[in-house]
């Protein structure tokens, strides 16, 4: 009978998130449910309910580029639990173009992607890929690596770009600067960036099914990002993103500015901060109170032969593995460690792009289960001794601990041992 009960509890529970998302869907396509808060640090637990399926938080984000991820399948993505991905405004605004992709239904239907989408700005590839751009109050102008041709990027078209892909999500333009910028540059991208906000809500023309979400910005001066919080919560959108950081800028002003950021953000809205991948940021940040995460890392680093486990990474490239007939990592639930040994692996990399594929799916299966197991221990109440047990394993000794995370941690009351 006990068991009855607790799945009736589960499907109740369910029951009451449909006759919610029912109830708020004329205000916004988003509601967040918060599962549970640790009563040590500021994680928590949500149910993100979004337009193509609920997310589980916190949650990790693989990137997308051109509607696919690089060295996986859209298929095995799903297969790995993915509820959502993020696709490439940027790429996508210029090939295949989005006439192209409205036509097809959206991003959805162009990858075939049944979950839910997250689309950036473009401004970020912009300035980060293209030399010859340039800032004004207009938007970002830019010769396209393609023809040559002058582009603007606005707000207005930003957006209209990231309603053709029909994202979930959709990210704000914000006036980007590089995190270790300083002086009056940051003071003018952070106005822009609110007034940029304004110019994005009175594009979007599908506020009933696309989220639109605001980047707070700032840099790495407190003043200045408690002042764009103030503003830009006075917004009412449906959720935040902690921009302008994750750039090369010292760890130790990085987890000042995402704490103080969480502060202030607003309890029932959805916390995003962005470029953030390694396992020991996600763990910290999590404790700092962030519900999404985003990183090119995970795959990136796969290409390059390097496998993420929970010591640390595996270099499968190295010579100590050419006879070595374990998988990457034998606690590992993945297809590829289900079916490779990490010899197979060394052997292929030598012969064949499908190395890259096998450990890219291991990469994104471990950031996804590590998010999982810390959403468990939120929920079970044993979050600070998750955090203890992942730093040793991490870790050789109490000695490698990086200070930045032994500050941050300490700041939301968890003492490394
Ligand atoms: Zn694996």
């Amino acid at each position: 009978m006990a068991a009855t009960t607790e799945c009736g509890a589960d499907s109740n529970a369910l029951g009451n998130n449909m006759s919610l998302k029912k109830a708020l869907s004329a205000a916004s396509p988003l509601t967040l449910r918060v599962v549970a808060e640790c009563p040590v640090t500021k994680a928590r637990a949500c149910d993100l309910i979004l337009p193509h399926s609920d997310v589980s938080t916190p949650v990790f984000m693989p990137v997308g580029t051109q509607g696919t991820l690089k060295g996986i399948t859209v298929d095995q993505l799903d297969g790995l639990g993915c509820q959502i991905c993020l696709g490439n405004t940027y790429h996508l605004g210029m090939r295949p173009g989005p006439e192209l992709i409205e036509k097809a239904n959206g991003l959805h239907g162009f990858m075939n992607w049944k979950r839910n989408l997250l689309t950036d700005s473009g401004g970020f590839q912009m300035v980060s890929l293209v030399e010859l751009s340039e800032v004004t109050e207009e938007g970002v102008k830019f010769k396209s690596p393609y023809d040559g041709k002058e582009i603007l990027l606005s707000p207005e078209k930003s957006i209209s770009i990231q309603n053709s892909l029909g994202s979930d999500i959709m990210m704000q333009l914000d006036d980007v600067v590089s995190s270790t910028v300083t002086g009056p540059r940051v003071e003018e991208a952070m106005h822009r960036s609110i007034r940029w906000l304004d110019r994005c809500i009175a594009a979007n023309k599908n506020p009933d099914k696309q989220n639109l979400f605001a980047i707070i910005q700032g840099g790495l001066n407190a003043k200045l990002r408690k002042a764009c919080l103030d503003e830009m919560t006075k917004r009412d959108v449906p959720g935040f993103a902690i921009g302008g950081l994750s750039g090369g800028e010292e760890k130790d002003d990085f987890w000042r500015m995402v704490t103080l950021s969480t502060d202030h953000l607003p309890r029932e809205k959805p916390r995003y901060l962005m470029g953030v991948g390694y396992a020991v940021d996600l763990v910290v940040c999590v404790a700092l109170g962030c519900d999404m995460f985003d990183c090119v890392f995970p795959t990136r680093t796969a290409r390059f032969g390097s496998a993420l486990v929970p010591w640390g990474s595996l270099q499968v490239k190295q010579k100590q593995y050419a006879k070595d007939l374990q998988p990457i990592d034998p606690d590992c639930q993945c297809p590829t460690c289900k079916r490779h040994s990490r010899a197979y692996l060394h052997a292929l990399f030598k012969s064949d792009t499908a190395a890259m594929h096998h450990i890219t799916i291991h990469n994104i299966a471990y950031q996804l289960s590590l998010m999982h197991s810390v959403r468990q221990s939120i929920i079970e109440g044993r979050f600070p001794e998750f955090i203890q047990t992942f730093m040793k394993r991490m870790f050789p000794s109490r000695e490698q601990y990086p200070s930045w995370a032994v500050d941050a941690l300490a700041s939301v009351n968890v003492t490394l041992e």
